[in-house]
């Protein structure tokens, strides 16, 4: 019985795939199998699992984390995904934003503008296992951190010695053709030891060109900023959730208000000194905190950041359980009316700051799409 289940998901999923067709410019290609590699808990990705589902269950990524680096990335799920991408059917991205006209910082390009030279040869070359290390690089295995937010744990998490496997990718993933650095997904990159000491003792000589990315709560940055790469470090977004103490405090727990205002200003503080490109600040929208969300454009604003992203709430780890009860956008959520009224404030459309709505534009009356003006290294 379950190999007949099996087989006739396989069979729903294969005639998706048929009836599929990207919508992509002419001779448009997604650089990310060829350039990107996340690195977490269970299994390295190209994508998240929500754009790229690979394996029998979807999650599976490219390899399961527990082989090398080098061998992931050329694994046989890797190399498919490369040929689907050479080949222009995109038969594993079906649900990628980027391929139905939800702009998303899309890193589809014409191939004769593809200016890394290595990756243009190999895509005209049909060559899907590639000698050369991803250049860009997103650390998301280690989940220590120094909150514990109801939407994402019941218990704070500590790991002291990381994700063993994230040693082992520094050692040999990272180097002279490094482009972007991203740390961290699961957990805080300050909390996190492993982090922390890469990010104060690595040697970036051996690595010219490469930028970091934070992915922080914000709360510890203010803390280890001086004692940092942090010449290299060119995008922060801090995930915020909140424009109110109230909120902020149940959502971000044990986090304190006048903490991430002190924080975030300190970071508004380091792009208005041109320090950093883009501060960014994030809101995963819920059932708690629809309410704030025109508040957290005047707190983007106040603050100094120059984007704004709002995320729906999806059904994953923890957050599951609930998820019925927080997913605001749903249509059939007691909610949704009022929320969707709300989003039709002026305020999301304010031009003097990019405001990134994601899937949530579509419920803006008459609004224009967003702009594809977040770069690739935002999308990790
Ligand atoms: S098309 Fe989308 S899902 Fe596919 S590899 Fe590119 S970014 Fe990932
Ligand atoms: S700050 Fe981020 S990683 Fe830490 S508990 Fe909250 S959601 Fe999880």
């Amino acid at each position: 019985m379950r190999t007949n289940n099996r087989e006739k998901a396989k069979r729903r999923s294969s005639n998706w795939a048929r009836s599929f067709t990207p919508n992509i410019p002419e001779d448009g290609v997604c650089l990310a199998p060829f350039t990107r590699l996340i690195v977490t808990r269970q299994a390295y990705r190209i994508c998240c699992p929500g754009w790229q589902p690979l394996g029998r269950s979807g999650s599976q990524g490219i390899a399961s984390s527990s082989i090398p680096p080098m061998q992931a990335w050329n694994s046989k799920r890797a190399q498919s995904v490369r040929s689907s991408i050479i080949d222009g059917s995109y038969r594993f991205c079906r649900t990628c934003p980027a391929l139905h006209d939800i702009a998303c910082g899309s890193c589809i390009v014409p191939l004769d503008q593809v200016t890394d030279e290595y990756v243009r040869n190999a895509i005209k070359n049909k060559q899907t296992a590639l000698d050369r290390p991803p250049t860009i690089l997103h650390l998301s295995g280690d989940r220590t951190c120094n909150l514990q937010c109801p939407s994402c744990r019941t218990r704070r998490v500590m790991q002291p010695h990381g994700f063993p496997r994230e040693k082992q990718v520094v050692d040999t993933l990272i180097g002279a053709h490094t482009q972007r650095i991203g740390l961290a997904g699961a957990g805080d990159p300050f909390a996190s030891l492993f982090y922390r000491d890469f990010l104060t003792t690595y040697d970036f000589s051996k690595s010219p060109n490469a930028h970091i990315t934070l992915a922080t709560n914000g709360l510890l940055l203010p803390c280890y900023w001086d004692r940092i790469a942090n010449d290299r470090v060119d995008l922060i977004s801090v995930s915020v959730d909140a424009a109110s103490p109230l909120i902020y405090e149940q959502l971000r727990y044990p986090g304190k208000w006048p903490d991430i205002l002190k924080a975030l200003n300190f970071i508004g503080d380091l792009r208005r000194r041109g320090k950093l490109k883009t501060f960014m600040i994030n809101l995963v929208v819920q059932q708690r905190n629809w309410r704030d969300m025109p508040g957290f454009v005047t707190l983007g604003l106040n603050v100094g950041a120059n984007v704004i992203k709002f995320m729906p709430i999806v059904p994953r780890g923890e957050r599951v359980r609930d998820y019925a009860h927080a997913a605001i956008q749903m249509p059939e959520h007691p909610e949704n009316a009022e929320f969707v009224e709300m989003l039709q404030d002026p305020i999301f459309r304010r031009d003097a700051i990019t405001i990134h709505l994601g899937p949530l534009r579509h419920l803006i009356r008459g609004a224009a799409p967003d702009t594809v003006d977040l770069p690739q290294e935002m999308l990790i």
